[in-house]
């Protein structure tokens, strides 16, 4: 890859090393960043090499830290969906290889569902609790009836928080930003915004008028860039260039960001306890992903959770974002219930789409 400053990027494909970083040199310095941020994405197939290359040794020092030999395994559980196919049908293949070797069942698993039920495992949450789940990758509110029991109530309409977070990030050149060069895009918006004024600039959140529980971010995000243009010119610099308002833009558009969410998660509470799908008294919000993890949008969530008489609960950072001690869980939580085992795997091998 061509580095920022035209440098020579090397993937490394050792996960102690960088934990999946990219370490780059330059005549000037040494140091490393995340491959996310230098290369604008997830490349599919250099993340597929990397879980080819990494797969079996982690998979081999997780059963090693556990002190739990393979034939001591109840059952195997994967991710089958949403997510990269590339990546996936790494996962789905070396997991049939053992099912096959262990002779044990396999439990095919929904990513997003997974991410909904992790709560459970830190703690104690009855059914029915709603769930917002906001990352790069997907923006949804649902309603937890069961392990295998949800009620889609909405989701984005186009692209994820996470994912306009990054693009403003990547817009605005925080790489460059001696301070935020590291984080991803949403966590250097964070950072940036709490040296902003969020007043500097107005910006109307999406769908207000809308009656429902949907999401929109692909139009804050070209008002932002619209935002970016103009002060481009004003300040008289360059595109790439770092702007002396960067810090407001970052305050204004995570403000913005933070109402919209706060208020379509504040329609579907109350639609909720209306139908009487939640309890009036101790109904429970549950919010995950890696956008989670951003403390303007939890406070905008308090203040509704407060208002509603809501109890607001996350899940530890480390569990916010994607892990698979969540995967875990969601199969012992199905071999509990008993749902979606099995017990044969023929004809599913390594073709995601099959199995759903
Ligand atoms: P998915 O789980 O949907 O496949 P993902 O791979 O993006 O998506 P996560 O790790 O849950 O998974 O989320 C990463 C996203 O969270 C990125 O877009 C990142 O910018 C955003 N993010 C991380 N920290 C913060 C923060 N403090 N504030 C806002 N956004 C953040
Ligand atoms: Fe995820």
């Amino acid at each position: 890859f061509e580095t920022p400053d035209q440098g020579k990027a090397r993937l490394l494909t050792h996960w102690e090393q960088l934990d999946y970083g990219v370490q780059f040199t330059s005549s000037r310095k040494f140091f490393t960043i995340s491959p996310i941020i230098l290369t604008g994405g997830i490349i599919p197939p250099v993340a597929q090499q990397l879980h080819k290359e990494n797969i079996q040794r982690i998979v081999q020092e997780a059963l090693y830290t556990s002190g739990i030999s393979p034939s001591e395994l109840s059952a195997i559980a994967t991710t089958i969906k949403p997510g990269l196919a590339l990546s996936l049908g790494v996962g789905l293949s070396f997991s049939l290889q053992l099912v096959d070797q262990l002779k044990k069942p396999f439990i095919p698993i929904h990513h997003m569902e997974a991410h909904a039920l992790t709560i459970r495992l830190t703690n104690e949450v009855d059914f029915p609790f709603l769930v917002l789940l906001v990352s790069g990758g997907h923006c949804l509110l649902a309603l937890v009836r069961g392990v295998s029991d949800f009620l889609l109530l909405g989701k984005s309409l186009d692209i994820a928080p996470g994912d306009m977070l990054d693009k403003v990030a990547r817009r605005l050149s925080l790489i460059k930003h001696p301070e935020c060069s590291t984080m991803s895009g949403g966590k250097a918006i964070e950072y940036l915004a709490k040296q902003g004024n969020r007043f500097h600039f107005d910006i109307n959140p999406p769908m207000q008028h809308a009656k429902n529980c949907n999401f929109s971010f692909s139009g804050l995000q070209h008002v932002v860039d619209k935002i970016i243009m103009q002060k481009e010119k004003e300040e008289g610099i360059e595109k790439g260039q770092i702007l002396s308002s960067a810090a407001d833009i970052a305050a204004a558009v995570q403000h913005t960001t933070a109402c919209h969410i706060a208020k379509r998660t504040h329609r579907a509470i109350l639609f909720c306890k209306q139908r009487g799908l939640l309890s009036q008294s101790n109904a429970v919000l549950v919010v995950s992903g890696g956008v989670a993890s951003n403390l303007y949008i939890r406070r905008a969530l308090e203040i509704v959770t407060n208002a509603t008489q809501c109890t607001l609960l996350c899940p530890p950072p480390r569990l916010c974002t994607d892990n698979g001690i969540m995967i875990a869980w969601n199969g012992i939580e199905r071999l509990r219930a008993g749902l979606g085992i099995l017990h044969n795997v023929e004809g599913i091998r390594y073709e995601p789409k099959y199995i759903v």
